[in-house]
């Protein structure tokens, strides 16, 4: 499920975000982005739907110019790749997202499941959304509270990490759901955050550089001091301190662990080769692509593109899964789970053989088309 990177160093960041973007790219996205901190104190942001490559490009073309000179020689950058849950993959709703007053940018991986809660009380006073994300709620939230602590008086006394530290809580102490965040500052450039609730995240120790991650395989080549944030727990850093906290206990004890990746073997993993890595990874890949999609309180399931109302739901009386090749075969172990848990007839169709069919298709069949490239003609027809 989609991911997270952030840096803060001497180097321009962007070379280690897109690099790590495409080492994520085996969990699924949709979309894609960057924002980095400029040398004019702006936060400049390229994103669009599609492949890490078109990224590249728009970010080759459009941000490395621009963020050659870094600020006081520190360069601060986040990076994403969606997997859509609010909204269409468009290249709106496409992260990061920058707040209304353009002080916050935030990457984030999960659900908010208040979202409609906190951003119609931001609406009320006055701030404009552009997305149809649940995570646009997070970003001006951010700015809301910053622009809130920064106005105080007492906050004159407080360290940047301090009131950063209050503004993060305050926002996280509204919110209900599963998050993986990385955000970036305007006015703290040399400042960057990481939290975490329900989505992998990884605090990177570098010399006189930190990082940001959803895979510490991303790291392999840049340091091998890692700290895995735990639930509610907030890593607040500089290219070269940090500090973690914890919801509920304050600040901890970071543990550190050594990074045992050889780099030459981080795509395949210290297997002999990617078929045995892939088949010993599936319990995990299972895992972190339902991770954060379920909402156990109300007894539901949140996924991009499958938005059916639970009357609608209710009313399906058969099922037809349709793919070629290795989803048709991913498509009959679906087959045996949907029928043993929901009890409703499923049918697996080469979707080869369906296209020339004319089958009885009712208005109570739900259609799966699956397709692993997104591109399987006979599928798509
Ligand atoms: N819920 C967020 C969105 O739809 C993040 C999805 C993700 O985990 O990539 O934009």
């Amino acid at each position: 499920m989609c991911g997270i990177v952030g840096y803060i160093g001497s180097q321009p960041p962007v070379d280690f975000l897109i690099r790590g973007l495409r080492m994520l790219e085996y969990r699924g996205y949709d979309s894609a982005g960057v924002a980095v901190n400029d040398s004019n104190k702006k936060i400049r942001c390229v994103k669009t739907p599609g492949r890490i490559d078109v990224l590249d490009k728009l970010v080759q073309e459009q941000l490395q110019p621009l963020q050659a000179a870094g600020l006081n020689g520190v360069f601060s950058g986040i990076g994403h790749t969606r997997w859509a849950t609010h909204g269409l993959p468009t290249k709106e709703n496409a992260h990061p997202h920058i707040s209304f007053d353009g002080a916050v940018a935030v990457v984030h991986n999960g659900v908010i499941e208040n979202y409609q809660t906190v951003k119609n009380e931001l609406q009320k006073k006055g701030i404009r959304f552009t997305t149809q994300t649940d995570t646009e709620s997070i970003t001006h939230l951010l700015a809301f509270y910053l622009k809130e602590e920064q106005a105080k008086e007492e906050s004159k006394t407080l360290s940047a990490e301090d009131l950063i530290l209050r503004v993060v809580n305050l926002t996280l102490s509204q919110l209900h759901g599963t998050y993986g965040l990385a955000i970036l500052f305007r006015d703290y450039p040399d400042i960057m955050v990481g939290a975490k609730f329900g989505s992998p995240l990884i605090f990177g120790i570098g010399k006189g550089e930190s990082f940001l991650t959803s895979d510490a395989a991303t790291l392999a080549g840049y340091t091998d001091r890692i700290i895995t944030l735990s639930d509610h727990e907030v890593v607040c850093f500089t290219a070269s301190d940090y500090s973690l906290h914890h919801r509920d206990t304050g600040t901890v004890q970071p543990r550190i662990e050594v990074l045992d990746i050889d780099p030459s073997q981080v795509d395949k993993g210290g297997f002999e080769h990617y078929m045995l890595k892939e088949i010993f990874e599936q319990p995990e890949a299972v895992r972190n692509t339902l991770r954060g999609r379920f909402d156990y309180d109300s007894a539901t399931a949140k996924f991009g593109g499958l938005n059916l109302s639970a009357a609608q739901l209710l009313s399906v009386q058969r099922i037809m899964m349709t793919a070629c090749g290795t989803s048709w075969h991913a498509s009959l172990v679906g087959e045996y789970q949907i029928e043993m848990l929901s009890r409703i007839p499923v049918e697996v169709e080469y979707a080869s053989e369906l296209r020339y069919r004319n089958p009885p298709l009712d208005k109570n069949t739900l259609l799966f088309a699956l397709t692993q490239s997104g591109e399987t003609a006979d599928t798509l027809a």
